[in-house]
């Protein structure tokens, strides 16, 4: 749990605000994120990072909550996103473009060409064809496209297999052997130029050696471009450090990135970190109201009203994620629970064999809940997304109102009569 968020007589609280106010004031469910939370977990990677020249590039796709990007970006942080999408709202965030990597496998003529146009630092590349089609964009608008190439190191990052992408078989990055010749195709390229080197090998990550494993081959490929006349400014690990979630032992980012510092030591390539769980899990969580408690013959059920559409975690991972009363009820009996949501899907889970004290109207606390929650939410049996708020010290505020059922059915349309 993070230090932001702790129990104080019996209350849930995040720095000095009580969740079951937030509950009571803005409704259930709702996201809620602790900006010095944030601002802790920036700066943690910061103060690892001070021996070294680094750049660290948030993971939009984690929480791209406008708020989120400008709480980060107001203290200098850059960001890594995969769509046009996520640029714009960098954009508005108030970050930095030349502060912007630019990763995913598809991108589009039209996103090359905004993300020229603003001047980003970095395309990360995953293919040849993709290559040739930002040299083709670039040339089009008489600009150079600063790229590194994403390549695939074939490390086995031991994760859950949805979120690991740095082994051969994985669709992400070009094979780290075949890398040499894609450089020497590039810099042969009129309207590209070279600046770094990039990888992203999965995601909740709890051991030091995939990275470290992951430098050693970087390193040694860099050295080979050298070799070669092909100089790099910066070199990318990717993303990827796990958070608790349960008891899992988890190194600290400071320890993570002590494993791999030495390793540049006396290097001149820049770092580029480009961590999303760890700045936003747990800076964050869902609070949910307890609708029903259905006891069984075979289990106790605590239907809630927050579902697998609102966090999808549990459902698509089988994630194990925290959920505690947001105030202890000391005259209720324990007992073992499931807790699930409304949707027609047995896979529709927040949590299972839970010892908790409940009774119908509590809210819960599902913790750990900043990254990959509300950025998976969809809209499935039409309920719509829930509420965003950001909590600074003793106030809080509505990051994202929650969803009318306007806006619900905006841009459907009937069939004209017949
Ligand atoms: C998802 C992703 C990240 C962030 O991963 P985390 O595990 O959230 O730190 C970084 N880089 C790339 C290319 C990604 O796809």
């Amino acid at each position: 749990m993070h230090s932001t968020i702790y129990r104080d007589n019996g209350q849930l609280l995040m720095e000095k605000v009580s969740l079951q106010s937030i509950a009571d004031k803005f409704g259930t469910p709702c996201y809620v994120y602790s900006k010095t939370a944030l601002e802790l977990n920036y700066h943690a990677y910061v103060n690892a990072l001070k021996s070294h020249p680094h750049l660290v590039c948030y993971a939009v796709k984690s929480n791209s909550n406008i708020a989120v990007l400008q709480s980060l970006a107001k203290l200098g942080c850059g960001f890594d996103i995969v769509s046009i999408g996520e640029l714009e709202r960098v954009l508005i965030a108030g970050g930095n473009p030349s502060k912007i990597v630019f990763s995913g496998l598809g991108k589009t003529a039209d996103e090359m060409s905004r993300a020229l146009d603003v001047g980003i630092h970095c395309f990360n590349v995953e293919s040849e064809s993709e290559l040739r089609l930002l040299n083709k964009t670039a040339e089009e608008k008489g600009l150079k496209a600063p790229i590194s190439i994403r390549v695939n190191p074939d490390v086995n990052a031991k994760t859950h297999p949805y979120i690991s992408t740095g082994l051969k078989e994985d669709k992400f990055g070009i094979d780290i052997n075949q890398a040499l010749d894609v450089y020497q195709d590039a810099a042969s390229m009129s309207n590209i130029n070279i600046v770094g080197l990039d990888c992203h090998i999965g995601s909740q990550i709890v051991e030091k050696s995939p990275f470290v494993d992951t430098m050693k081959r970087l390193l040694e490929l860099a050295d080979t471009l050298n070799e070669q006349g092909i100089t790099l400014n910066h070199v990318d690990i990717g993303g990827g450090l796990g958070v608790r979630y349960q008891n899992e032992s988890i190194q600290s980012v400071d320890q993570y990135m002590r494993a791999i510092l030495p390793l540049l030591e006396g290097r001149s390539e820049t770092l580029i970190v480009e961590p999303g769980r760890s700045m936003t899990a747990n800076a964050g969580v869902l609070l949910t109201e307890v609708l029903y408690v259905k006891v069984t013959e075979h289990k106790n059920f605590a239907v809630v009203d927050a579902a697998m559409n609102d966090m999808l975690r549990p459902s698509l991972y089988q994630a194990w994620m925290d959920v505690q009363n947001v105030e202890t009820n000391v005259n209720q009996q324990e007992k073992t629970y499931d807790v699930v949501g409304p949707v027609c899907e047995s896979g529709d889970f927040l949590a299972k064999s839970r010892q908790l004290t409940v009774k119908e109207g509590d809210c819960l606390c599902l913790f750990s809940a900043g990254a990959y929650g509300f950025v998976m939410s969809s809209n499935y049996n039409s309920r719509p997304r829930v509420a965003e708020i950001m909590v600074n010290e003793d106030s809080a505020f509505v990051i994202r109102q929650r969803e009318t059922l306007e806006e619900l059915i905006k841009g459907e349309h009937l069939l004209p009569e017949q």
